[in-house]
């Protein structure tokens, strides 16, 4: 007997993974339905808001012009932090900008813009509903259950995010340790888009994004960052969530103490508060990267454990769309084939390592670990760095030794062993 579907797929997600996926399935002429429990998409969503944006012009020809995008990141600094000083690697490169490499996004106004583009391609979007369960017959996934509703499809995409607890309640993905995750603070804060020029050093769109180690997360492994928007600026912190709970600090107070930090709070002077929020980070790397495919599911994005953090940037649209590419590809080639297998969708996992999403997670899979287990990183690197541009700045009319003293003695003042550092810098260059 046939079965009977409401969809050729259900998308349960409209964020990036989840709309990305449904949109490229949609152009296809697939029935798509498009799942969001937020009453509008990106209601529910907080990212840093730096996006990687090169794939999204893949996707959808011209993102980067029509998208409501902030502005183009022309300039990256990295900061470490102290108390009572900062030492900065300010990079600026217009190439950044030809074209676009990424952009600063603000989700609230972004995931509409991308649901609108589903709906254009004839997916059904559904926004205000959420995924209680995956309906599973004779061992495969065929459709989900919101409230009464059952909603049938040979295929399922799992695009519901961090800790996906579609796939968690569905018994097809375990829990994650706490070490594999991050809690993410944030807020937006309003201010003319002049001042935003001239406290950054901007001109027109270009935009500036911090990636900040140090004092701005109390020594708790993370870190901060502060990205400029066209008239605000989204700024916040990542902590990963075992350190946090062995430290015993609250992650408000974390935020609270980083944007009243000397160096910060100048930026800021001023400001009007629009939004403020706490979200989960997939902080696993490519060891979260397990059960992503069984007979008529797939996860996508942060559901399967896409993002990337290595210190110098926190990727995790650019990976979400790029999972949602692989999985859309796997999908279209199913259901010509009427195979909704677990071994058909496997080749979800070979159009991963074929691409960028794929190599990028296994390029940087020790990543984690080295960010984990470097607690210098929060603390005395940074210390470490001023006290060497102390010493060779501040001319208090002791007699000046030359640099390799100079550096020698701040090293020793630091309390750090050459040799640990030597194992550091080991570590970075095999992790980064
Ligand atoms: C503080 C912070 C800073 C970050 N900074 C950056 C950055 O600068 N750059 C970057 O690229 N990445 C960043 N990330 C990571 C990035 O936000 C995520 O990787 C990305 O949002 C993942 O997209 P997604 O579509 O997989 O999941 P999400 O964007 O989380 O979307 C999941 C969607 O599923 C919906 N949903 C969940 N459950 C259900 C259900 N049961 N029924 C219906 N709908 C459901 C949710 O409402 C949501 O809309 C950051 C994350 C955080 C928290």
């Amino acid at each position: 007997m046939e079965e009977s579907f409401d969809f050729d797929v259900i998308v349960v997600g409209g964020g990036v993974a989840g709309a990305v996926c449904a949109y490229l399935l949609g152009k296809e002429g697939r029935e798509v339905l498009l799942i969001e429990r937020g009453v509008e998409p990106g209601s529910k969503n907080l990212s840093g808001g730096v996006f990687y944006s090169r794939v999204m012009d893949e996707i959808f020809g011209n993102f980067t012009a029509e998208a409501p995008v902030e502005r183009h990141i022309t300039r990256n600094v990295l900061s470490f932090m102290n108390e009572t000083s900062v030492v900065n690697v300010d990079y600026w490169d217009q190439r950044l900008a030809q074209p676009v490499n990424a952009v600063s996004v603000l989700r609230a106004k972004m995931d509409p813009w991308l649901a609108e583009q589903c709906e254009e391609v004839g997916v059904t979007v559904m926004p205000g509903v959420k995924v209680d369960e995956l309906v599973r017959e004779d061992g495969r996934f065929v459709g989900v259950r919101a409230g009464e509703d059952v909603l049938r499809a040979p295929i399922t995409i799992a695009a519901d995010g961090v800790n996906s607890f579609l796939a968690q309640y569905a018994g097809v993905r375990k829990k994650e340790p706490a070490h594999h995750l991050g809690v993410g603070v944030k807020s937006v804060i309003k201010l003319p888009e002049e001042k935003i020029r001239e406290r950054f050093h901007l001109d027109g769109n270009e935009g500036a994004a911090y990636a900040i180690v140090g004092d701005c997360t109390q020594g708790v492994a993370g870190g901060g960052f502060m990205y400029t928007n066209k008239e605000s600026i989204s700024i916040g912190v990542v902590l990963m969530l075992g350190d946090l709970t062995k430290k015993k600090l609250s992650s408000s107070e974390i935020h609270d103490h980083m944007l009243n930090h000397p160096f910060i709070a100048p930026f800021l002077e001023d400001g009007e508060l629009l939004e403020y929020g706490c979200h989960l980070v997939a902080e696993g790397g490519k060891a979260m990267q397990h059960d992503l495919v069984h007979p008529g599911l797939i996860l996508v994005g942060d559901a399967a454990g896409f993002t990337l953090n290595t210190g110098f940037t926190v990727r995790g649209m650019d990976l979400a769309a790029g999972s949602a590419q692989a999985a859309a590809r796997v999908v279209g080639e199913a259901l010509d084939a009427g195979d909704y297998s677990a071994e058909k969708l496997g080749s979800y996992l070979t159009y991963l390592d074929e691409g960028f999403v794929g190599q990028d997670m296994n390029t940087y899979k020790r990543a984690p670990e080295f960010l984990e287990t470097t607690p210098e990183m929060y603390g005395q690197t940074g210390e470490l760095m001023a006290d060497l541009f102390y010493r060779i700045y501040n001319h208090d009319l002791t007699p000046r030794k030359p640099l390799v003293k100079t550096a020698f003695g701040a090293l020793k003042a630091s309390g750090l062993k050459i040799t640990r550092l030597a194992k550091i810098g080991y570590a970075a260059v095999r992790a980064l």
